[in-house]
């Protein structure tokens, strides 16, 4: 039923191996045990064992505490990495999103109980036996989604939960079971204690899936959409989620979701999105705008480089239909520059022509030649650059 292979796998092997023969229990667990079970690859293995992060630490050279205070430390492994947490339970969590103190377990059986949802919470050892405790196997045959537990205790634990039952439903195309359908529903505005760093990541993982029409459904119908923020609105732009498959990005994905704003800088500040990713994708959004109004020409897409493809790809989601790549890639060609640093004349030739101070006249008429140049309406050269600045100094 389940066929594992590949290097990641071997190397994952040698590392169950290295702690069992030390005397310590190790299984895969989680999403590597659910994704092999619906038979895809493979390439990210979480390992629970019985053995305490410095106990792992002194097994292996090299070993990165990346949640020791949680027991989870990283080890590579033939440059390969491998989480491994400790049998932990999370005790109490009176802010619904942070347990309030971890304490290890002596057995699989515990810590599995723990784990969020039926299908994440098998356990696979080295022989191959599968430990199901839960009914996990059952529930992915029939593609549900189901808490270990009481749907509402497991939510009010960690509100996360929630979010992740989406979009899991999003990226497996799953349904939810019937009483953690209710349960998010009833406890749906829990999730507003909980870090918008953490709902972010899941959430990113919930629009690349194929079923992101259904998750984005579930979550208006459990009132998610006015806890979020700024996504009130998302109803409105539900037309044009099944072209979410034309997008290729992780950026291009959130440039749809913010554009379905009004203030889309701000909707991204507000997600806690790094000022790096921020501006790549209003830049994508602008720059897709800006194509909606004026169309693709030389100067639009000239403008929108180096992502003037991803803005058609984002284009062509606002206007619900294919990409038109070729398009795009055909004025591309035809672009007499790609870049100011292509100009054959800079800055300080202009002051010298002019025989004038530098000042901001000096990027005004660099950006008005780039954009002669781009609509050749002057050749990229100096002597007619030249010419050209002469008409403009007599303006
Ligand atoms: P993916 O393939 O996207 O990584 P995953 O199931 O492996 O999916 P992770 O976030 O990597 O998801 O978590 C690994 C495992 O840890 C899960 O399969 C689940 O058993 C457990 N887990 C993760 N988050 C929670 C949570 N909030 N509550 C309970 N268990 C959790
Ligand atoms: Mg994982």
């Amino acid at each position: 039923m389940i066929n594992l292979t590949g290097k990641t796998y071997e190397s994952c092997v040698e590392v169950l191996q290295k702690l069992t023969n030390a005397g310590h229990e190790a299984y895969i667990v989680g999403g590597a045990v659910r994704d092999a079970m619906l038979g895809f690859p493979v390439s990210d293995f979480d390992i629970a064992s019985s053995a305490k992060p410095e106990e792992i630490m002194s097994l292996f050279d090299k070993v990165i505490p990346t949640g020791i205070d949680h027991g989870t430390v990283t080890v590579m492994h033939h440059s390969f990495s491998y989480e491994i947490t400790t049998y932990r339970t999370d005790s109490s969590y009176a802010d619904f999103r942070h347990p309030d103190a971890v304490s290890y377990l002596s057995s699989i059986e515990e810590d599995l109980a723990r784990r969020d949802f039926t299908m994440n919470s098998m356990a696979l050892s080295l022989d191959g036996t599968l430990i199901d405790l839960y009914g996990g196997q059952e529930d992915i045959k029939n593609g549900l989604i189901r808490t270990v537990g009481n749907p509402l205790e497991r939510f009010q634990e960690d509100a996360l939960r929630m979010i992740r039952a989406v979009r899991f439903q999003s990226t497996l195309s799953f349904a939810l079971d019937k009483h953690t359908h209710c349960a998010l529903k009833k406890q749906a505005d829990l999730l507003q204690y909980v870090a918008v760093e953490r709902i972010q990541a899941e959430f990113s993982k919930l629009l690349a899936g194929k079923g992101v029409q259904q998750a984005l459904v579930t979550l208006i119908q459990a009132n998610v959409h006015h806890i979020l923020p700024g996504i009130q609105q998302i109803e409105k732009s539900l037309d044009e989620v099944p072209f979410l498959v034309n997008l290729t990005t992780e950026a291009e994905r959130w440039a749809w979701l913010a554009s379905t704003t009004e203030e889309p800088k701000r909707f991204l500040k507000k997600w806690r999105l790094s000022n790096r990713f921020v501006k790549e994708v209003d830049y994508l959004v602008e720059n897709a705008r800006s194509a909606q109004t004026r169309g693709w020409n030389k100067a639009t897409v000239y403008t929108a480089l180096p992502e003037a493809e991803a803005c058609e790809r984002l284009l062509s989601v606002f206007e619900k239909r294919l990409p038109k790549i070729k398009k795009v890639e055909q004025i591309m060609s035809e672009l007499p520059i790609t870049s100011a640093t292509m100009l054959t004349v800079t800055g300080e030739d202009l002051v010298q022509w002019r025989g004038i101070s530098p000042g901001p006249w000096v990027g005004e008429a660099l950006r008005e030649i780039e954009l002669a140049v781009i609509n050749e309406e002057i050749k990229n050269e100096k002597s007619s650059i030249r010419r050209w600045l002469k008409q403009w100094q007599t303006q």
